[in-house]
This record gives structure tokens, C-alpha cells and sequence, in this order.
């Protein structure tokens, strides 16, 4: 890329959904025919998301976090165990331990890819803990055999957070197809997107049917025919469950968005290489790196100012606000918030996440950016770096 000084001004918002007239005739198609909550497009969908990843069964839900809640419970985590998971993640990832009574207990993370630290996961395990959430970093691939091995040996059940994992690879393994449970996540900015869904997927037959029923109030209505001649009324509520399923509007869009997840990973792989091509020549950056044994979903691209560059990460965000460039934060940890503070966490205790927290951002990667785009987010932002390290002097 030839870097050529930024005289024209753009508008790029952090995040643009993809979608186009097959989203939109998919949808329409489930407005005429008429039956627009759960049914024959939502089991279609489960069908290919199973086809997709390679998973045994694919359960689809109204959002990530309802799969991480059912996901617990159908793992049997109870009132007061103990659930590790990454300090640095989406508050969703510990706000489903509150739904049950567990406890959160966070877990620093690496340096490197900003996923959940197995070194560490060690020091945080207790007779109560029951259950790890490894949470895939921005497409990132946690260390998944050392989180296996630790798993084994004290008997915890693996769930994973892969809201930013569609598609992504561990050791040629699809995501999806590891953990005990994976947990997806179809919201507006994922890179599949239905404005709110989620999966589950899980090898566990036994596990899938009550996740199923589960979903939708617990109700079975094959449960109540192996009993007693019931009319097409007829159903059996076997536990009380939730309201959690998936409407066929939804899955109609995701349809035809699961057929383009490579496509459009090629665009977000190809943007992440046009900016590390940039940002690896520049010292005012350190560099995020995804281990050689994954191949990332690149839900999202981190920048990181350097420690001794002195960039200032807040005075970096309004200096690219101020050129149009839309930028997020990826995470604040949730030691830091309101909500955690009875647990008694202190930023010391979590020196890496602190680290990363305090010099990133993650720059905009949606697929449909245009080569122009792509060009000045990267060339802003090391004449951005420019301009604030200058003016210290
Ligand atoms: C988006 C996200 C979630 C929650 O997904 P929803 O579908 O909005 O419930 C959970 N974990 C992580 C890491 C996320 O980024």
C-alpha cells in the first residue's frame, strides 16, 4: 500500500452489517407465508449450522447470552460454583453466572492474543469451581488442549464464548466442534448477523434435547403423547424453562448469511492483512498476534500503541473520531465495573489485561470497506500517532 498524505476527509462508521437483496428476499418470503416465530426456517438453519461447522447438533437461540445461560444449566452449574472465565471479555460472559447463583471468578489473560491465560485458569481453580468459559478473542483461538488437560484433570465442564469465533480454526479444528458447548452469537455486529440471535452446538445428544426444550418453556409435546391421546393441543411441560427460542425471521436472514461466512472472512482476512502490512512497519505500534495453530474469524482488528510511543489511547480514539474514523474498545475489564465491585478485584491483580486495556483499540473491519477506506483508516492512524507523539515534544 503507498502511503500518501490524507487530504480527503471520509465518514467510516466502527461496524457496517452486510447485507443485501437475498437477506431482504429471505426475510419477505417468511412475512408472506406467514409464521414468523420458531418453525421450519429456524430447524433449517440449525440443520446448516451443523452442516457449516461440522457439530453434532446446533441449537438455535434469541441471543449468545441465553446460549451461555442454557448452556450452564444443561452443564449443571449450580447456586455457589465456581465458574472461571477471562477478565477481558463482554460483561454477557459473567452476567450468566448471576442468572444461576455462580460464581465468577476471573482469570488474566495473554499478552499476545488477549485470550484466557491456561497458566493461569491453574491458580483460580478451587474444589468448587465446576466449569471454564473460554471466551475467542476477536476470532482468536483460546489454547484449547492446555485448557482440555487442566478440564480433565479437576473434572470441569469447557464452555465457549465463540460470539467472535464464525468461522474460526484451531489446529484445522472448526470452533464449534471442541468444547463441551460452544456458545455463537448472531447480534448486529457479529459477523453473522440476525440484529439478535445465538447457537449452541454440542456433541451431547442427551444435552441438546433438554437445551431444546429448555428454550422454549420447557415444553415437549412428544412427552405428553407417549403418555395420553392429547389433540394437537396436547403438550407435557417437563421443567420450568425460558423464553429463548429463535423467531423464523431471524433464522432466514442467518440462512443466507451462514452461506456467505467464507466470502466474507476473506474480506475481513484480507483488510486485517492490508493494516498489519501498515502498523508492523510503524513503531508507534505493537503488533496483536494470533497463534500459527489458529486461523481467525477477524471479527476484529486491535490496534496498540506502543509503551514507549507515549500515545495517549483516549486522545488517539477523538483524533480519529474527529477525521470520521468509528473506532470501539475492546474490552474495559470487568473488574472495573460497578456491578463486580463486592468481589473485591483489584486491577493488580490482572496486570496483563490492565496493560492491554490501557493502550487498545480496535479499528473498524467490516467486509464491504472499500480499498479507499482501508487506505485512510490505516494511513490516519499512523498520522495520527505522528501528529500526538510530535506535539509532545
Ligand atoms: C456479543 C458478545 C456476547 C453476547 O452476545 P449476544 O448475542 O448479544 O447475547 C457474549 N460474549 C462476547 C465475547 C460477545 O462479544
Amino acid at each position: 500500500m503507498v502511503m500518501e498524505p490524507v487530504s480527503r476527509s471520509m465518514k467510516i462508521p466502527f461496524h457496517k452489517v452486510h447485507t443485501g437483496d437475498e437477506e431482504i428476499n429471505a426475510v419477505t418470503e417468511v412475512i408472506k407465508n406467514g409464521w414468523l416465530t420458531m418453525g421450519p426456517k429456524t430447524f433449517a438453519f440449525e440443520r446448516a449450522f451443523s452442516d457449516y461447522t461440522g457439530a453434532r447438533n446446533s441449537i438455535a437461540v434469541n441471543s449468545c447470552t441465553a446460549a451461555l445461560h442454557l448452556s450452564l444449566v444443561a452443564a449443571g452449574v449450580c447456586a455457589g460454583d465456581e465458574v472461571i472465565i477471562p477478565a477481558m471479555t463482554f460483561v454477557a460472559t459473567a452476567e450468566v453466572l448471576a442468572y444461576i447463583g455462580a460464581i465468577p471468578v476471573l482469570c488474566d489473560v495473554k499478552k499476545s492474543d488477549v485470550t484466557i491465560d491456561p497458566d493461569k485458569i491453574i491458580s483460580c481453580i478451587t474444589p468448587r469451581t465446576k466449569a471454564v468459559i473460554p471466551v475467542h478473542y476477536g476470532g482468536s483461538v483460546c489454547d484449547m488442549d492446555s485448557i482440555f488437560h487442566i478440564a480433565q484433570k479437576h473434572n470441569l465442564t469447557i464452555i465457549e464464548d465463540a460470539a467472535h469465533a464464525l468461522p474460526s480454526y484451531y489446529k484445522n479444528r472448526m470452533v464449534g466442534t471442541i468444547g463441551h458447548y460452544t456458545c455463537f452469537s448472531f447480534y448486529a455486529t457479529k459477523t453473522l448477523s440476525t440484529g439478535e440471535g445465538g447457537m449452541i452446538t454440542t456433541d451431547d445428544d442427551y444435552a441438546a434435547e433438554r437445551i431444546r426444550i429448555l428454550r422454549l418453556h420447557g415444553i415437549s409435546r412428544e412427552a405428553w403423547n407417549r403418555y395420553a391421546e392429547g389433540g394437537q393441543w396436547a403438550y407435557d411441560v417437563l421443567e420450568t424453562g425460558y423464553k429463548y427460542n429463535m423467531t423464523d425471521t431471524q433464522a432466514a436472514l442467518g440462512s443466507v448469511q451462514l452461506q456467505k461466512q467464507d466470502k466474507l472472512c476473506e474480506k475481513r482476512e484480507n483488510i486485517a492483512a492490508k493494516y498489519d502490512y501498515v502498523f508492523h512497519a510503524s513503531s508507534y505500534f505493537l503488533p496483536y498476534k494470533v497463534p500459527d495453530y489458529v486461523r481467525s474469524a477477524h471479527h476484529l482488528y486491535i490496534l496498540r500503541l506502543a509503551e514507549d510511543s507515549g500515545l495517549d489511547r483516549d486522545m488517539f480514539i477523538n483524533e480519529l473520531r474527529n477525521a470520521g474514523i468509528g473506532t470501539s474498545v475492546h474490552y474495559i475489564p470487568l473488574y472495573r465495573f460497578t456491578a463486580f465491585s463486592g468481589y473485591n478485584l483489584s486491577p493488580a491483580d490482572f496486570p496483563v489485561s490492565e496493560w492491554i486495556f490501557k493502550r487498545s483499540l480496535s479499528l473498524p473491519i467490516f467486509p464491504d470497506m472499500t480499498d479507499d477506506e482501508i487506505e485512510y483508516v490505516a494511513a490516519t492512524a499512523v498520522q495520527t500517532a505522528e501528529k500526538l507523539s510530535g506535539s509532545r515534544i
